[in-house]
C-alpha cells in the first residue's frame, strides 16, 4: 500500500470510508442468520469451483469477478448490511484459500463490492414487500431488478476506475484498458444478471437454486476464458507478449501494414549485473525494463519478450525518421529505468532498427534478421546506442515486380 501513489492511496481510503458509512447507515443489527449461513456456504462453494477451475491459482488481476453474483444476490434479499456480511468473510476465505492478489486490492474490490451491494439495496428498498422482502411481482418488480442491476454496474465501475486512473502500476494500466471495454460491462452485467436470477428463485424457495446452479457453473467458467487467454499470450517474467504471441501479432501488422518498423534491443552486459545484483535483481531489472520499453512507445505498438533479455518492439505505420526518434527514446527509457532496493544497478541497451516503406519488402523473418544485424552493429560500435539497417537490404522480393 505505501508503494501506491498518495492519490491512489486517498482514493482506496475514501472507498474505504464510504463503505463502512453504508454499512453503519443500515444499522450494526446482524443480518438474519439462516440466509447469511447459507449465502457463505454457497460463496465458499463458489470459491472452490473458481479455485478449481484456476489450477488453484487466481487468474487476471482481481478477485475473482464471479464472486460480485452473491453478494448482489444478498443486496437485493435483505439489504446492504448482508452485501457486507457476505462480501467480509468471503474474500477473508478466498484469500485464506491462496488466491493471491495484494491486500490492498481486496480491501479496494471487497469496498466496492460493499458499495455496489449498496446501491442494488438501495434500488430494491424502492419496492419492497411489506414485510420487506424482494417483490418482483409485475413491472415495478422487474424496474427494479434492472435498477439495481444498473446501479451496482454504475458504482463498481466508477470505483474501479478512481483507483485504475489515480494508480501508475502496471496492472492499473490493464485495469483502464479493461474498464474500456464493452466487454468489461457485458460480463459485469451478466454476472449481476445471475445474481438477480438467483435472489429471484431464492425469494421463491432456495431449493429452486438447483435450478440456477448448472447455468451459473458455465457462467464461472466463460468468465475465466479471457483471463486464461492473455495469461497463455504474455510471458509471466515480465508481462509483455511472449515470441509466439508477439510473432503472430506482428505478421498480421506487417501483412496490411503500408510501413513500420521493428526494433531488436538486447541488454548490454546483463551476465555482469546478474553476477553483480544476483538473478532475482536480474529479474527485478527486466521487469523495470519491460515497463520503460513499453511506456516508451504508443498502446497500439507491440513490445514482447523475445528470449532472456531481449526485448522486440513493432511499430506499424511510422515513418523513418519517427522510428529512429522512438528507438532514441526506447533506449533512453532502459537507461533512465531504476530497480526499487537497488540504487547502483544501472542499465543500457543496445537496439536495431529495420524501416520499411511496405510492399513487398515487408516480410517479418527478413525484418527482423536485418535489425539483428543492425543490433550487432551496435554491440561493436561500443554498446548504448540505436543503429538503423538500411532500408531496402532484403535479398530477393516475394513477388518480383509487384511494389504497394
Ligand atoms: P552483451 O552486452 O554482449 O549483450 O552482454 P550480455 O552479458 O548481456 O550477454 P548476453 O546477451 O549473451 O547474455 C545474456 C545474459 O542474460 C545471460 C543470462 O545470465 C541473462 N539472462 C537471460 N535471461 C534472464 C532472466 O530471465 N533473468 C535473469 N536474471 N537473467 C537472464
Ligand atoms: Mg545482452
Ligand atoms: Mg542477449
Amino acid at each position: 500500500m505505501r508503494a501506491l501513489p498518495r492519490r491512489q492511496q486517498a482514493v482506496l481510503l475514501a472507498l474505504l470510508v464510504l463503505a463502512v458509512a453504508a454499512l453503519l447507515r443500515e444499522g450494526l443489527a446482524l443480518p438474519d442468520p439462516a440466509p447469511l449461513a447459507a449465502l457463505l456456504l454457497l460463496c465458499a462453494f463458489d470459491v472452490e469451483l473458481g479455485r478449481r477451475a484456476e489450477g488453484g491459482q487466481l487468474v487476471g488481476q482481481r478477485p475473482h469477478k464471479g464472486l460480485s453474483a452473491w453478494p448482489f444476490a444478498a443486496a437485493l434479499l435483505c439489504g446492504p448490511a448482508l452485501a457486507g456480511a457476505v462480501v467480509v468473510p468471503v474474500y477473508a476465505y478466498a484469500r485464506w484459500r491462496g488466491l493471491r492478489v495484494p491486500l490492498w486490492k481486496w480491501v479496494g474490490s471487497g469496498a466496492i463490492s460493499v458499495l455496489a451491494g449498496s446501491a442494488a439495496g438501495a434500488a430494491a428498498d424502492l419496492h419492497r414487500t411489506p414485510a420487506g422482502a424482494l417483490d418482483v411481482a409485475g413491472a415495478a418488480g422487474a424496474a427494479v431488478l434492472v435498477g439495481a442491476v444498473l446501479a451496482s454496474l454504475a458504482v463498481s465501475a466508477a470505483g474501479f476506475a478512481a483507483s485504475a486512473w489515480t494508480g501508475e502500476a502496471r496492472d492499473e494500466a490493464w485495469l483502464r484498458a479493461v474498464l474500456r471495454s464493452r466487454e468489461y460491462y457485458a460480463t459485469e452485467a451478466a454476472v449481476l444478471c445471475q445474481g438477480a436470477v438467483l435472489a429471484v428463485l431464492w425469494s421463491a424457495g432456495p431449493a429452486l437454486l438447483l435450478l440456477a446452479a448448472p447455468s451459473y457453473a458455465v457462467l464461472q467458467r466463460a468468465l475465466l476464458h479471457a483471463p486464461l487467454q492473455a495469461r497463455a499470450e504474455r510471458d509471466a517474467k515480465t508481462g509483455l507478449l511472449n515470441a509466439g504471441t508477439w510473432t503472430a501479432q506482428a505478421e498480421r501488422h506487417v501483412a496490411g501494414a503500408a510501413q513500420g518498423a521493428v526494433l531488436l534491443l538486447d541488454l548490454d552486459h546483463f551476465k555482469a549485473v546478474n553476477d553483480r545484483f544476483g538473478h532475482l535483481a536480474g529479474d527485478a531489472a527486466l521487469r523495470a525494463v519491460a515497463d520503460a520499453v513499453t511506456a516508451a512507445v504508443r498502446p497500439d505498438d507491440l513490445v514482447g519478450r523475445f528470449g532472456g533479455e531481449e526485448l522486440v518492439v513493432l511499430l506499424p505505420a511510422v515513418s523513418e525518421p519517427v522510428a529512429r526518434v522512438v528507438a532514441e527514446r526506447v533506449r533512453a527509457a532502459v537507461a533512465d529505468a531504476r530497480v526499487a532496493g537497488e540504487p547502483d544497478l544501472r542499465l543500457t541497451a543496445s537496439v536495431g532498427v529495420r524501416w520499411s516503406a511496405g510492399g513487398v519488402e515487408h516480410d517479418l523473418a527478413a525484418l527482423l534478421a536485418d535489425a539483428d544485424t543492425a543490433l550487432y552493429a551496435a554491440k561493436r560500435a561500443g554498446r548504448d546506442r540505436v543503429v538503423g539497417a538500411p532500408a531496402g537490404a532484403v535479398p530477393a522480393p516475394r513477388q518480383p515486380g509487384v511494389r504497394v
